[in-house]
């Protein structure tokens, strides 16, 4: 037998104040019930040891970036490592004729988008926590954000990979050049794979030029039919908005209860959308009012510069702040066809009654992609209001979602807290080809166990 290889001593956290920072990431109720190892990588080799001391050891190990995710999949195990990533976060290439950039997977998303603006460049996926996830953490989760209905989500920038296997080994994944069909697509086995299959420890994103600063409109609506025409229309335009995102009337009450950012009590939703076309917002914005108006607008505000357009945003970039405000909550992070979307905030309104469960309902509208709240009272033991309402109104929803031929998650992942549905959206058959990749890449289990695969 051979000796397992010591952890890299200098690399590890032993203060019990920093480890509890470490010990959850940013999902409702997270919690790590014992001690775990706490290395914070600081560079290829550690992770390679590591790995190679948790095989040797059977030791699950939880690959982590900035503990942003919502899935609880960044959760410490009792009696395993965490092997946080946050230290690696050098952008060490920006190739404009190639369009990519090469960087560690603790890059923050934002700092990544500020390297290549340097070049006159972008890096598309934004994720509404830009400013603090990375960009290993993205590509775990296969991010979305805000800009997907133009842009699509982190997959769709992603050229390639450096992966450290569960047995330590380093593997390369993808490539630099614009095309390549070398064999099959194990960059897309990796993207989404939620830390369960290898831990990234560089990344090849594609870099596009980058767009002008966007204009906005934004637009009323008193009833979800019309919300949900205006939204299909749009989808239809020959330039697609640059982002299309709802907030229902509930939603609208956290933020205003915020501060004044002009959104009319008694209005069932609102909807904002925005054209960075370059040369072209003006016209692609005077175009969407005439359809926003055509599909039943009520009211209409539209943005002649990209500070009015901003302006405009206001109310949208307190919705985490309007949300946290209210209390605890479950998140929901389903996505359905568009078509069905004014129906999934009708359903989840009904199910949030049913079980006497306050509901606000926002999100990526443009992607058919909702973020429900289910808010409770921790003091309610059960019944109406309860945590335990909301948590069953919050699987009534996800159920609903896949009857209309909906997903589970649309940008979250499935971690823990989706992992009881992930076979009845798949089937048993596929479910079981997804354990049997996941055994091929780690027959010993041991990068992080218990999630995504196991209900
Ligand atoms: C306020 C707020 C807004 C958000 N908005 C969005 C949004 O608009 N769109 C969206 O998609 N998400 C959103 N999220 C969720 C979250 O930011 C994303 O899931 C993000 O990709 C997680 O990145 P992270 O660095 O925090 O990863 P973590 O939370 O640390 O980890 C997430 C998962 O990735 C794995 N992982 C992390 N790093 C690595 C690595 N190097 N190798 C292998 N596996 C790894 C972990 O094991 C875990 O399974 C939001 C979260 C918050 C708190």
């Amino acid at each position: 037998m051979t000796m397992a290889p010591e952890l890299p001593t200098a690399a590890i956290v032993t203060d019990p104040d920093i480890k509890a920072g470490y010990a959850v990431d940013s999902s409702l109720g997270a919690h790590c019930d014992g001690d775990f190892t706490l290395v914070r990588a600081r560079d290829l080799d550690d992770v390679v040891t590591v790995l190679r001391h948790a095989q040797a050891t059977r030791t699950p190990v939880v690959p982590q970036g900035a503990r942003t995710g919502l899935a609880g999949g960044s959760v410490a195990i009792p009696g395993g490592i965490v092997l946080n990533l946050e230290g690696l976060d050098t952008v060490t290439e920006i190739d404009p004729i190639e369009g990519i950039a090469v960087c560690g997977p603790g890059t923050i998303n934002a700092d990544l988008k500020a390297a290549a603006a340097q070049q006159g460049l972008w890096y598309a996926p934004d994720p509404a926590s830009s400013g603090s996830c990375t960009i290993g953490g993205n590509v775990a989760t296969n991010a979305g954000g805000l800009c997907c209905v133009k842009y699509g989500v982190t997959a769709d920038h992603i050229r390639g990979l450096q992966v450290v296997l569960a047995s330590g080994e380093v593997i390369t994944t993808g490539r630099r050049t614009s095309k390549g069909v070398a064999g099959l697509d194990l960059t897309g086995l990796f993207v989404g794979s939620e830390g369960t299959l290898g831990v990234v420890t560089e990344v090849v994103a594609r870099l596009i030029p980058r767009p002008e600063p966007p204009l906005t409109a934004l637009a009323i609506f008193d009833s979800m039919a019309a919300l949900t025409r205006a939204i299909v229309a749009l989808r239809l335009e020959p330039h697609r908005p640059s982002l299309i995102e709802v907030l229902d009337s509930p939603t609208m009450a956290a933020i205003q209860a915020l501060g004044d950012y002009g959104y009319p009590a008694e209005a069932t939703a609102v909807l904002l959308v925005q054209s960075d076309r370059a040369g072209h917002a003006t016209e692609d914005i005077a175009r969407y009012a005439q359809v926003l108006e055509a599909a039943g607008a009520s009211d209409l505000a539209t943005a002649d510069d990209p500070q009015e357009a901003e302006l405009l945003m206001g109310g949208r970039r307190m919705l985490n702040p309007g949300l946290e405000a209210k209390g605890p909550r479950f998140l929901e992070d389903i996505c359905v066809p568009i078509v069905r979307l004014g129906d999934l905030i009708e359903a989840a309104h009904r199910v949030g009654a049913a079980h006497g469960i306050e509901v606000t309902t926002s999100g990526h509208g443009g992607d058919g992609n909702l973020h429900p709240s289910f808010f409770f009272d921790p003091e309610v033991p059960g019944g109406p209001g309860s945590r335990a309402a909301a948590e069953a109104a919050f699987g009534e929803l996800v159920t609903i979602a896949l009857a209309m031929g909906g997903t589970i998650s649309g940008e979250h992942g499935i971690g823990t807290l989706k992992a009881r549905w992930l076979e009845q959206e798949v089937g048993a058959a596929s479910l079981q080809r997804q354990r049997d990749l996941k055994h091929l890449f780690d027959p010993t289990e041991i990068l992080n166990p218990g999630r995504v695969y196991w209900s």
